[in-house]
Protein backbone atom coordinates (compact mmCIF):
# COMPACT_ATOMS: atom_id res chain seq x y z
CA UNK A 1 0.00 0.00 0.00
CA UNK A 2 1.50 3.37 -1.12
CA UNK A 3 0.89 6.18 1.43
CA UNK A 4 -1.18 9.33 -0.26
CA UNK A 5 -2.18 7.14 -3.19
CA UNK A 6 -5.43 7.86 -4.75
CA UNK A 7 -7.77 4.82 -4.52
CA UNK A 8 -11.36 4.93 -5.82
CA UNK A 9 -14.20 2.13 -4.21
CA UNK A 10 -17.31 2.25 -6.14
CA UNK A 11 -20.18 1.06 -3.96
CA UNK A 12 -21.10 2.25 -0.51
CA UNK A 13 -23.15 -1.01 0.93
CA UNK A 14 -21.10 -2.92 3.84
CA UNK A 15 -18.87 -4.39 1.07
CA UNK A 16 -17.81 -1.34 -0.39
CA UNK A 17 -18.00 1.27 3.41
CA UNK A 18 -15.43 -1.73 5.06
CA UNK A 19 -13.13 -1.91 1.93
CA UNK A 20 -12.91 2.00 2.10
CA UNK A 21 -12.26 2.55 5.85
CA UNK A 22 -9.96 -0.36 5.45
CA UNK A 23 -7.76 1.39 2.74
CA UNK A 24 -8.04 4.76 4.59
CA UNK A 25 -7.18 3.38 7.55
CA UNK A 26 -3.62 2.03 5.88
CA UNK A 27 -2.78 5.58 4.39
CA UNK A 28 -4.49 5.50 1.06
CA UNK A 29 -6.39 8.32 -0.25
CA UNK A 30 -10.00 7.37 -0.75
CA UNK A 31 -12.80 8.50 -2.88
CA UNK A 32 -15.82 6.57 -2.02
CA UNK A 33 -18.56 7.04 -4.74
CA UNK A 34 -22.09 5.41 -5.00
CA UNK A 35 -25.74 5.55 -6.06
CA UNK A 36 -26.88 4.52 -3.24
CA UNK A 37 -25.11 6.21 0.02
CA UNK A 38 -25.68 3.46 2.04
CA UNK A 39 -26.44 0.44 -0.11
CA UNK A 40 -30.44 -0.68 0.01
CA UNK A 41 -29.21 -4.09 0.03
CA UNK A 42 -26.80 -3.84 3.05
CA UNK A 43 -29.60 -1.64 4.68
CA UNK A 44 -32.11 -4.53 4.11
CA UNK A 45 -29.92 -7.44 5.76
CA UNK A 46 -31.13 -8.80 9.53
CA UNK A 47 -28.33 -8.93 9.91
CA UNK A 48 -27.11 -12.22 11.86
CA UNK A 49 -22.95 -13.16 11.56
CA UNK A 50 -23.27 -16.73 9.40
CA UNK A 51 -22.66 -17.78 6.25
CA UNK A 52 -26.01 -18.09 3.71
CA UNK A 53 -26.32 -19.09 0.16
CA UNK A 54 -22.56 -18.41 -0.67
CA UNK A 55 -19.24 -20.16 -1.43
CA UNK A 56 -17.12 -21.37 -1.89
CA UNK A 57 -16.62 -22.85 1.78
CA UNK A 58 -12.96 -22.92 1.98
CA UNK A 59 -12.75 -19.12 1.69
CA UNK A 60 -16.14 -17.58 3.10
CA UNK A 61 -15.06 -19.72 6.13
CA UNK A 62 -11.54 -17.31 6.62
CA UNK A 63 -13.14 -14.18 5.58
CA UNK A 64 -16.33 -15.00 8.19
CA UNK A 65 -13.92 -15.67 10.82
CA UNK A 66 -11.86 -12.66 10.64
CA UNK A 67 -15.06 -10.86 10.74
CA UNK A 68 -16.30 -12.16 13.89
CA UNK A 69 -13.18 -11.33 15.48
CA UNK A 70 -14.27 -7.57 14.33
CA UNK A 71 -17.64 -8.00 15.40
CA UNK A 72 -16.81 -9.64 18.87
CA UNK A 73 -15.19 -6.26 19.24
CA UNK A 74 -17.19 -3.45 17.76
CA UNK A 75 -19.89 -5.08 20.18
CA UNK A 76 -17.71 -3.76 23.16
CA UNK A 77 -19.72 -0.69 21.52
CA UNK A 78 -23.42 -0.36 21.31
CA UNK A 79 -23.11 2.64 19.54
CA UNK A 80 -21.82 0.52 16.24
CA UNK A 81 -24.95 -1.21 16.00
CA UNK A 82 -23.72 -4.57 16.89
CA UNK A 83 -24.37 -6.86 19.56
CA UNK A 84 -23.23 -10.69 21.15
CA UNK A 85 -27.48 -11.85 21.15
CA UNK A 86 -27.74 -15.36 22.60
CA UNK A 87 -30.92 -17.06 20.43
CA UNK A 88 -31.93 -20.42 19.35
CA UNK A 89 -31.72 -21.69 15.51
CA UNK A 90 -34.19 -24.56 15.39
CA UNK A 91 -35.81 -27.29 12.54
CA UNK A 92 -39.03 -28.93 12.40
CA UNK A 93 -36.88 -32.15 10.60
CA UNK A 94 -34.30 -32.73 13.09
CA UNK A 95 -31.30 -31.77 11.34
CA UNK A 96 -27.64 -31.77 12.13
CA UNK A 97 -26.46 -28.20 13.27
CA UNK A 98 -25.00 -25.95 10.74
CA UNK A 99 -20.89 -26.19 11.50
CA UNK A 100 -20.36 -22.67 11.64
CA UNK A 101 -22.08 -22.32 14.70
CA UNK A 102 -21.30 -25.17 16.53
CA UNK A 103 -17.68 -22.84 17.42
CA UNK A 104 -19.57 -20.22 18.64
CA UNK A 105 -20.04 -19.28 22.16
CA UNK A 106 -22.93 -20.95 24.35
CA UNK A 107 -23.29 -23.75 21.78
CA UNK A 108 -25.64 -26.21 22.87
CA UNK A 109 -28.43 -28.53 21.58
CA UNK A 110 -31.59 -27.52 22.96
CA UNK A 111 -33.95 -29.34 25.32
CA UNK A 112 -37.21 -30.44 23.14
CA UNK A 113 -39.36 -27.87 25.93
CA UNK A 114 -37.19 -25.07 24.91
CA UNK A 115 -38.77 -25.45 20.87
CA UNK A 116 -41.36 -23.96 19.74
CA UNK A 117 -44.49 -26.40 18.92
CA UNK A 118 -43.53 -28.29 15.50
CA UNK A 119 -39.99 -27.96 15.86
CA UNK A 120 -37.97 -30.95 16.83
CA UNK A 121 -34.23 -29.85 16.94
CA UNK A 122 -32.81 -26.75 17.70
CA UNK A 123 -29.19 -25.10 18.72
CA UNK A 124 -28.95 -22.39 21.45
CA UNK A 125 -25.64 -19.90 20.47
CA UNK A 126 -24.46 -16.22 20.98
CA UNK A 127 -23.49 -14.36 17.61
CA UNK A 128 -23.19 -10.83 16.40
CA UNK A 129 -26.37 -9.45 15.33
CA UNK A 130 -25.44 -6.14 13.09
CA UNK A 131 -28.75 -3.47 13.65
CA UNK A 132 -28.04 -2.49 10.07
CA UNK A 133 -29.13 1.59 9.73
CA UNK A 134 -26.69 2.16 12.79
CA UNK A 135 -23.85 -0.01 11.81
CA UNK A 136 -23.70 1.51 8.01
CA UNK A 137 -23.89 4.93 9.23
CA UNK A 138 -21.09 3.96 11.95
CA UNK A 139 -18.88 2.92 8.93
CA UNK A 140 -19.92 6.18 7.22
CA UNK A 141 -18.29 7.91 10.03
CA UNK A 142 -15.32 5.79 10.33
CA UNK A 143 -14.63 6.50 6.77
CA UNK A 144 -15.27 9.92 7.53
CA UNK A 145 -12.32 10.23 10.34
CA UNK A 146 -9.78 8.48 8.60
CA UNK A 147 -10.17 11.13 5.80
CA UNK A 148 -12.40 9.15 3.40
CA UNK A 149 -14.93 11.41 1.02
CA UNK A 150 -18.32 10.04 -0.44
CA UNK A 151 -19.98 11.10 -3.65
CA UNK A 152 -23.28 10.48 -4.62
CA UNK A 153 -23.21 9.24 -8.45
CA UNK A 154 -24.12 6.43 -10.35
CA UNK A 155 -21.58 5.30 -12.87
CA UNK A 156 -22.26 3.87 -16.76
CA UNK A 157 -18.84 2.35 -16.26
CA UNK A 158 -15.40 1.81 -14.24
CA UNK A 159 -13.76 3.98 -16.18
CA UNK A 160 -15.75 7.15 -15.25
CA UNK A 161 -14.75 6.50 -11.63
CA UNK A 162 -10.71 7.26 -12.63
CA UNK A 163 -8.54 9.02 -12.28
CA UNK A 164 -7.10 6.41 -9.67
CA UNK A 165 -3.98 4.28 -9.27
CA UNK A 166 -6.91 1.69 -8.83
CA UNK A 167 -10.49 1.37 -8.03
CA UNK A 168 -12.05 -0.99 -6.56
CA UNK A 169 -15.52 -2.19 -7.50
CA UNK A 170 -18.21 -3.07 -4.66
CA UNK A 171 -21.23 -2.54 -6.61
CA UNK A 172 -23.37 -6.20 -5.00
CA UNK A 173 -25.69 -6.68 -7.67
CA UNK A 174 -24.84 -3.46 -9.38
CA UNK A 175 -21.83 -5.15 -11.45
CA UNK A 176 -24.35 -7.29 -13.09
CA UNK A 177 -24.67 -4.25 -15.60
CA UNK A 178 -21.54 -1.91 -14.67
CA UNK A 179 -18.72 -5.02 -15.71
CA UNK A 180 -21.38 -6.57 -17.01
CA UNK A 181 -20.88 -9.96 -15.17
CA UNK A 182 -23.83 -12.41 -16.86
CA UNK A 183 -23.01 -14.59 -13.47
CA UNK A 184 -24.59 -12.20 -10.62
CA UNK A 185 -28.04 -13.62 -10.30
CA UNK A 186 -30.55 -11.74 -7.59
CA UNK A 187 -32.47 -13.41 -4.45
CA UNK A 188 -34.67 -11.32 -3.61
CA UNK A 189 -35.36 -10.90 0.59
CA UNK A 190 -38.18 -8.94 2.62
CA UNK A 191 -37.44 -7.96 5.70
CA UNK A 192 -40.92 -6.14 7.92
CA UNK A 193 -39.25 -4.32 10.96
CA UNK A 194 -42.37 -3.57 13.92
CA UNK A 195 -41.12 -2.48 17.23
CA UNK A 196 -40.32 -4.72 19.87
CA UNK A 197 -42.86 -5.96 21.88
CA UNK A 198 -39.85 -6.96 25.09
CA UNK A 199 -37.80 -9.20 22.89
CA UNK A 200 -34.33 -10.45 23.78
CA UNK A 201 -33.26 -13.51 21.75
CA UNK A 202 -33.33 -14.13 18.11
CA UNK A 203 -35.10 -16.79 16.40
CA UNK A 204 -34.19 -18.26 13.20
CA UNK A 205 -35.52 -21.76 11.23
CA UNK A 206 -33.61 -23.50 9.10
CA UNK A 207 -35.49 -23.55 6.35
CA UNK A 208 -32.83 -25.19 3.72
CA UNK A 209 -33.63 -24.16 0.37
CA UNK A 210 -37.39 -22.98 0.91
CA UNK A 211 -38.01 -19.72 -0.46
CA UNK A 212 -40.03 -18.64 2.97
CA UNK A 213 -38.17 -17.99 5.59
CA UNK A 214 -38.54 -17.47 9.20
CA UNK A 215 -36.46 -15.62 12.06
CA UNK A 216 -36.74 -12.78 14.24
CA UNK A 217 -33.53 -10.32 15.30
CA UNK A 218 -33.88 -8.28 18.45
CA UNK A 219 -32.51 -4.73 17.71
CA UNK A 220 -33.14 -2.93 21.05
CA UNK A 221 -36.45 -0.85 20.19
CA UNK A 222 -37.09 -2.64 17.09
CA UNK A 223 -36.97 -6.33 15.95
CA UNK A 224 -36.40 -7.31 12.59
CA UNK A 225 -38.67 -10.02 10.97
CA UNK A 226 -37.75 -12.35 7.79
CA UNK A 227 -38.41 -13.13 5.49
CA UNK A 228 -37.69 -14.18 1.58
CA UNK A 229 -35.47 -15.75 -0.72
CA UNK A 230 -36.94 -15.44 -4.28
CA UNK A 231 -34.58 -16.76 -6.87
CA UNK A 232 -33.62 -14.96 -10.01
CA UNK A 233 -35.99 -11.49 -8.77
CA UNK A 234 -34.40 -8.29 -8.13
CA UNK A 235 -37.32 -5.97 -7.93
CA UNK A 236 -37.18 -3.98 -4.90
CA UNK A 237 -40.81 -2.77 -4.27
CA UNK A 238 -42.60 -4.30 -1.22
CA UNK A 239 -44.87 -6.88 -1.03
CA UNK A 240 -47.93 -6.84 1.06
CA UNK A 241 -48.41 -10.42 0.83
CA UNK A 242 -45.16 -11.63 1.51
CA UNK A 243 -44.83 -8.77 4.28
CA UNK A 244 -48.30 -10.38 6.11
CA UNK A 245 -46.94 -14.07 5.49
CA UNK A 246 -43.69 -12.62 7.09
CA UNK A 247 -45.76 -11.62 10.16
CA UNK A 248 -48.06 -14.95 10.16
CA UNK A 249 -44.74 -16.80 10.38
CA UNK A 250 -42.96 -15.04 13.34
CA UNK A 251 -46.10 -14.57 15.27
CA UNK A 252 -46.44 -18.27 15.64
CA UNK A 253 -43.61 -18.72 16.91
CA UNK A 254 -43.35 -15.87 19.01
CA UNK A 255 -47.39 -15.08 20.00
CA UNK A 256 -46.32 -11.49 20.92
CA UNK A 257 -45.31 -10.30 17.53
CA UNK A 258 -48.83 -10.35 16.90
CA UNK A 259 -49.34 -7.02 18.53
CA UNK A 260 -45.82 -5.44 17.46
CA UNK A 261 -46.28 -2.20 15.23
CA UNK A 262 -45.13 -2.66 11.63
CA UNK A 263 -42.33 0.70 11.20
CA UNK A 264 -40.99 -0.47 7.77
CA UNK A 265 -40.25 -2.68 4.94
CA UNK A 266 -36.66 -3.45 3.95
CA UNK A 267 -36.09 -5.21 0.78
CA UNK A 268 -32.74 -6.44 -1.14
CA UNK A 269 -31.76 -8.48 -3.95
CA UNK A 270 -28.66 -10.39 -2.25
CA UNK A 271 -25.91 -10.54 -5.25
CA UNK A 272 -25.20 -14.08 -5.86
CA UNK A 273 -22.94 -15.74 -8.21
CA UNK A 274 -21.12 -19.31 -8.16
CA UNK A 275 -18.29 -17.67 -5.60
CA UNK A 276 -17.40 -14.05 -4.28
CA UNK A 277 -15.10 -12.58 -6.52
CA UNK A 278 -12.01 -10.69 -5.14
CA UNK A 279 -9.48 -10.64 -7.30
CA UNK A 280 -6.97 -7.98 -8.87
CA UNK A 281 -7.60 -7.36 -12.54
CA UNK A 282 -5.56 -4.78 -14.87
CA UNK A 283 -7.18 -2.58 -17.68
CA UNK A 284 -5.73 -1.58 -20.79
CA UNK A 285 -4.87 1.66 -19.68
CA UNK A 286 -2.75 0.35 -16.75
CA UNK A 287 -5.58 0.81 -13.73
CA UNK A 288 -5.84 -1.77 -11.54
CA UNK A 289 -9.42 -2.86 -10.45
CA UNK A 290 -9.93 -5.14 -7.91
CA UNK A 291 -13.07 -6.39 -7.52
CA UNK A 292 -15.30 -7.35 -4.34
CA UNK A 293 -18.57 -8.50 -5.00
CA UNK A 294 -21.11 -11.38 -5.28
CA UNK A 295 -21.66 -11.86 -1.59
CA UNK A 296 -25.05 -13.36 -1.66
CA UNK A 297 -26.45 -13.55 1.66
CA UNK A 298 -23.91 -13.43 3.42
CA UNK A 299 -21.92 -9.58 2.28
CA UNK A 300 -21.85 -8.47 5.96
CA UNK A 301 -20.69 -11.80 8.11
CA UNK A 302 -17.90 -11.87 5.03
CA UNK A 303 -17.23 -8.03 4.86
CA UNK A 304 -14.19 -7.35 6.92
CA UNK A 305 -12.38 -10.39 5.54
CA UNK A 306 -13.03 -9.30 2.07
CA UNK A 307 -11.99 -5.58 3.02
CA UNK A 308 -8.54 -7.18 4.41
CA UNK A 309 -8.07 -9.51 1.25
CA UNK A 310 -8.78 -6.29 -1.12
CA UNK A 311 -6.50 -4.24 0.78
CA UNK A 312 -3.92 -7.19 -0.07
CA UNK A 313 -4.39 -7.26 -3.66
CA UNK A 314 -3.88 -3.21 -3.95
CA UNK A 315 -0.91 -3.98 -1.98
CA UNK A 316 0.71 -6.97 -4.17
CA UNK A 317 0.06 -4.93 -7.26
C1 LIG B 1 -33.42 -9.61 3.27
C2 LIG B 1 -31.94 -9.81 3.35
C3 LIG B 1 -31.39 -10.35 4.52
C4 LIG B 1 -30.00 -10.52 4.61
N1 LIG B 1 -29.48 -10.96 5.79
C5 LIG B 1 -28.13 -11.11 5.93
C6 LIG B 1 -27.55 -11.51 7.16
O1 LIG B 1 -28.27 -11.76 8.16
N2 LIG B 1 -26.20 -11.62 7.24
C7 LIG B 1 -25.38 -11.36 6.18
O2 LIG B 1 -24.16 -11.47 6.29
N3 LIG B 1 -25.90 -10.94 4.99
C8 LIG B 1 -27.25 -10.83 4.83
N4 LIG B 1 -27.79 -10.44 3.63
C9 LIG B 1 -26.90 -10.29 2.47
C10 LIG B 1 -26.23 -8.94 2.46
O3 LIG B 1 -27.20 -7.93 2.66
C11 LIG B 1 -25.52 -8.71 1.11
O4 LIG B 1 -24.64 -9.78 0.82
C12 LIG B 1 -24.72 -7.43 1.19
O5 LIG B 1 -25.54 -6.36 1.58
C13 LIG B 1 -24.03 -7.08 -0.12
O6 LIG B 1 -23.38 -5.86 0.13
P1 LIG B 1 -22.67 -5.02 -1.00
O7 LIG B 1 -22.06 -3.86 -0.33
O8 LIG B 1 -21.77 -5.95 -1.76
O9 LIG B 1 -23.84 -4.60 -1.99
P2 LIG B 1 -25.00 -3.43 -1.82
O10 LIG B 1 -25.41 -3.27 -0.42
O11 LIG B 1 -26.00 -3.81 -2.83
O12 LIG B 1 -24.22 -2.14 -2.26
C14 LIG B 1 -23.87 -1.90 -3.60
C15 LIG B 1 -23.45 -0.46 -3.72
O13 LIG B 1 -22.97 -0.25 -5.07
C16 LIG B 1 -23.62 0.88 -5.62
N5 LIG B 1 -23.70 0.72 -7.07
C17 LIG B 1 -24.10 -0.35 -7.77
N6 LIG B 1 -24.03 -0.11 -9.10
C18 LIG B 1 -23.55 1.17 -9.22
C19 LIG B 1 -23.26 2.02 -10.33
N7 LIG B 1 -23.45 1.62 -11.59
N8 LIG B 1 -22.80 3.27 -10.09
C20 LIG B 1 -22.61 3.72 -8.80
N9 LIG B 1 -22.90 2.96 -7.73
C21 LIG B 1 -23.35 1.70 -7.93
C22 LIG B 1 -24.98 0.90 -4.95
O14 LIG B 1 -25.59 2.18 -5.08
C23 LIG B 1 -24.57 0.56 -3.51
O15 LIG B 1 -24.09 1.70 -2.85
C24 LIG B 1 -29.17 -10.22 3.50
C25 LIG B 1 -29.74 -9.68 2.35
C26 LIG B 1 -31.10 -9.48 2.26
C27 LIG B 1 -31.67 -8.89 1.01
Amino acid sequence: MRAGERVVVVGAGVTGLTTAFVLAEAGASVHLIAEQVPGVTSLAAGAMWGPYLVEPKDKVDQWGQRSLEIFRKLAEDPSTGVRLTSGIEASRTAEAPPDWATTLPGFRPCELAELPAGFSAGYRFTVPLIDMPTYLDYLLRRLDAAGGTVERRRLASLVDAGPAAVIINCTGFGAKDLLPDPDLRPIRGQHVVVTNPGLTEFFSEDTGLSPDLLCFFPHGDTVVLGGTAIDGEGDVTADDKAAANILARCAEVEPRLAEARVLEHRIGARPNRATVRVEAERQEDGTVVVHNYGHGGAGVTLSWGCADEAQRLVGER
